[in-house]
């Protein structure tokens, strides 16, 4: 007889993880169908996020970032290293532990959780019916009331530069370089494109971004895009935008073909990361005879409330529409098992925050300035330097800014976009904030510890009204 379960999720990223814990807490049955083979050449639950995505690009950048200090700033606290070595696997040795102690929590989690976690490929045949084909062994039909799509999502490959795995890879091949390249070119000049490349300048690399685009960062807040541009070019980031990559010759060197207004050009690299975004993961998804509604930009079809158009059947994460962030998927699947509970659930798109673990970092909240002033919103905006604020002073990290912008005659808070130290915990204020309808005189009024690198997001709210207390208004 088929096994029988409550609630049957396909895929174990955050999306899916989150969904399956929230679905056992709300007492359901509940099993997850997940493929991933991680480290070591064995199953891993945690998808992309946890494997090859957020968490060892983060811990990359940690060392990465450790290194590059040890060499170059702590001289000016009078700490003085004689000789820094770099030792590239033990970094990545380091990484992979950081990874696998999560995934193996993420196991734990399952196990107290009572979800079950089926080894294998899931393909939906329609309502209520999944084939779990097991990474060994033959295929089996179970069924369930309630079914999760959650498959994620997978790097976009280009011709112009196919992968061969060794010099030419995407970010998960960038995660396990085991030396320095000395040259290193980036197809694209995004969030993965800029964490991958500043991971391995800070390392040593001599580092060149291709960016199709002519705008740099363009989702970003303006201010804030030429601000971090500044600071990225002064590291030493080559970045070349409206650059469109049009073919690698793989010789002796990498020969890396681009086009940009002034015609034809070429850079030599030693190694190349492919990061021109991600797409969603379908492949196999679905038996044809279920017939799942997948839009034309390849992503599951759903409504705000993540259902598809199949009775039962809902998706979440990277593979629906949406910022593809670890966070949002996360809320969705836990936004879906409480509806299946019939319970309250929802998530507010208009207040996800957005990171890039870069230094400086950048993060943002809602609407930029540059799409208010083409929707015709009426806003005011207020900003404050890191320069002017004494903790970033004293931490040696003055360089960028926080920029609060609210409704011109509500107050209401619009967007918070902050480049600088910190700025993925500093953000998480401004969530709330917004999530609250707060104005930003409510955000002016929040008593911040002195001295706080937050007070520069107070300061910054208190300048929409020209009121910051460290600056000319
Ligand atoms: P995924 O994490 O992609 O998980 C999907 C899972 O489903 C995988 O395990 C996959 O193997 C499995 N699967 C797919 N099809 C099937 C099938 N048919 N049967 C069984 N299993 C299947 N986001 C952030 O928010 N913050 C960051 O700092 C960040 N950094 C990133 C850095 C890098 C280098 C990359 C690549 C991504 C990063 N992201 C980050 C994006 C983040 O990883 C994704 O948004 C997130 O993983 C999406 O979660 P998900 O659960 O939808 O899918
Ligand atoms: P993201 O979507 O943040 O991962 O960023 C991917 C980036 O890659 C986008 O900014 C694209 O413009 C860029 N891109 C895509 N194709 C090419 C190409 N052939 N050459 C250079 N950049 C590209």
């Amino acid at each position: 007889m088929a096994k029988q379960y409550d609630v049957v999720v396909i895929g174990a990223g955050p999306a899916g993880y989150h969904a399956a814990i929230r679905a056992a807490q709300n007492g359901f049955k509940t099993a997850v169908i997940d493929g991933f083979i991680g480290a070591e050449g064995k199953p891993a639950l945690g998808g992309t996020c946890l494997n090859v995505g957020c968490i060892p690009s983060k811990a990359l950048l940690e060392s990465s970032e450790q290194y590059h200090k040890a060499q170059h700033d702590l001289a000016a606290h009078g700490i003085l290293i004689d000789q820094v070595g770099l030792d590239v696997p033990a970094m990545i040795e380091r990484k992979a532990k950081v990874v696998k102690g999560l995934t193996g929590g993420i196991a734990q989690l399952f196990k107290a959780n009572k979800i079950e976690w089926l080894q294998g490929h899931g393909k939906l045949l329609g309502s209520g019916e999944v084939e779990f084909a097991p990474i060994k062994g033959k295929a089996e039909v179970v069924k369930a009331k309630h079914i999760i799509l959650a498959t994620g999502s997978k790097p976009i490959e280009i011709d112009a530069a196919p992968l061969d795995g060794e010099r030419i890879v995407d970010s998960t091949g960038a995660l396990e370089f085991q030396d320095v390249p000395k040259r290193l070119g980036v197809i694209g000049a995004g969030v993965i494109g800029l964490e991958m490349g500043s991971v391995w300048s800070r390392l040593g690399a001599k580092v060149v971004l291709l960016e199709a685009q002519d705008s740099f960062l363009a989702p970003v807040d303006a201010q804030c895009s030429r601000d971090a541009y500044r600071q990225f070019t002064k590291q030493g980031l080559d970045i070349r935008l409206g650059a469109r990559v049009t073919s690698v010759n793989a010789g002796k060197n990498l020969s890396v073909h681009y086009e940009d207004k002034d015609g034809k050009q070429s850079v030599q690299v030693d190694k190349l990361i492919v990061a021109v975004g991600r797409r969603p993961q379908t492949d196999g998804l679905a038996a044809d005879e279920a017939n799942l509604l997948i839009d034309e930009r390849g992503f599951v079809h759903v409504d705000e409330q993540c259902r598809t158009n199949i009775p039962g059947v809902y998706a979440v994460g990277d593979v629906v529409r949406g910022p593809m962030l670890a966070h949002k998927g996360m809320e969705e699947g836990i936004m879906v098992a409480d509806l299946i509970a019939d319970k309250y659930g929802h998530v507010n798109y208009d207040s996800v925050p957005w990171v890039i673990y870069t230094h400086p970092e950048i993060a943002w909240v809602g609407k930029t300035e540059q799409a208010l002033k083409a929707a015709g919103v009426p806003y005011k905006a207020g900003s404050f330097s890191f320069a002017a604020n004494g903790r970033a002073l004293a931490m040696d990290q003055s360089g960028g800014l926080v920029k609060v912008i609210a409704h011109a005659e509500t107050d209401r808070l619009l967007g918070v976009h902050i480049v600088g130290p910190m700025a993925s915990e500093l953000i998480a204020e401004a969530v709330v904030t917004m999530e609250f309808g707060g104005s930003a005189e409510d955000l002016g009024r929040i008593i911040h510890a002195h001295p706080t690198l937050s007070e520069s997001v107070h300061e910054a709210a208190l300048s929409v009204h020209k009121q910051a207390i460290h600056k000319a208004n």
